[in-house]
């Protein structure tokens, strides 16, 4: 089989109804006969800070700001759904999944609020959404666009520590459940969709990644499904040896091959470091 490819997509690329056209075209673009195409997506823009403002409504106890934050993240969603499908029963099996997956939001903010204590556990139950939201609306998005695609649930497909809020993928571990989970969406000739920044402990437990985890992500799924290439488009325009709002003398690289992303990553602090490589391959994305 062909290497896959992996395409990641930050919160700004999958904002909105146009936005997520775009990643529609680019992934378009990419397909080839029998190459695997893994995409990563974050959350839309927005979505992770207004989870964790619903989390701290909830630690202070606050229903009413609690239920404000996610009534506006709720329709967020579902009106990018509406938008973006005609009335099919892959619209209408979305928009029930974005329902159900509210309801469960609004039980786990509500025992944050009755016991006003939001540990990092529960925290990342939270957060978690935004990229298990925006990855169920872009697999739908690119089946109806007619490029067959799956949801893989990044819960089963990324083992990490227990580092709650920061965890870390832990390699051998995901190289075995990553193709599990997505080897069978490849062998029916389907791309995979999955949510960047989620995973879960060993025991099944949800974890997050960190701020910006959604290229670790990508990055860990590239190494562990052996992948020819990772890419990361970004609305950073270029592509940086180190993030540039970090490392004064980050060099602007052309392209970097995921080869080469590893080769930088094994001279630091692993994947970790690969946080702050940004490749980005400017598609007015
Ligand atoms: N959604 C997460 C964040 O805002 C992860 C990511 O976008 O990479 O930090
Ligand atoms: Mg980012």
């Amino acid at each position: 089989m062909t290497r896959p490819l992996v395409m990641k997509f930050g919160g700004t690329s999958v904002a909105g109804v146009t936005a997520m056209s775009n990643v529609v075209r680019i992934v378009r673009g990419s397909v080839r006969d029998s190459r695997p195409i893994l995409v990563v997506v974050s959350a839309m823009s927005g979505v992770t800070d207004a989870l964790l403002a619903a989390c701290a409504a909830a630690r202070d106890g606050s229903i009413e700001s609690v239920e404000r934050h996610i009534a506006d993240l709720e329709s967020r969603h579902l009106a990018v759904v509406k938008q973006l499908f005609a009335a099919t029963p892959t619209a209408e099996a979305v928009g029930n999944e974005v329902v159900r997956m509210f309801l469960e939001l609004r039980g786990v903010l509500t025992s944050v609020a009755i016991l006003q204590e939001l540990t990092p556990r529960g925290a990342d139950r939270v957060t978690a959404a935004g990229e298990l939201l925006s990855s169920r609306i872009v697999a739908a998005l690119l089946t109806e666009s007619g490029l067959p695609a799956r949801w893989i649930d990044a819960r089963r497909a990324v083992v990490t520590d227990a580092s709650f809020g920061a965890a870390l993928p832990d390699l051998p571990a995901t190289a075995i459940t990553a193709a599990r989970e997505i080897g069978p969406a490849w062998e029916a000739g389907a791309i995979a969709v999955a949510g960047g920044f989620v995973g879960a402990t060993a025991e099944g437990i949800t974890t997050t990644l960190g701020r910006g985890g959604s290229d670790t992500t990508a990055v860990a799924l590239a190494a562990a499904l052996r992948a020819s290439v990772c890419e990361i488009y970004t609305d950073v325009a270029g592509v940086y040896s180190a993030d540039p709002r970090i490392v004064a003398d980050a060099r602007k690289l052309d392209r970097v091959s995921f080869e080469e992303m590893l080769e930088m990553s094994a001279s630091g602090a692993g994947v970790l470091q690969l946080r702050s490589v940004e490749y980005a391959r400017n598609h007015g994305v």
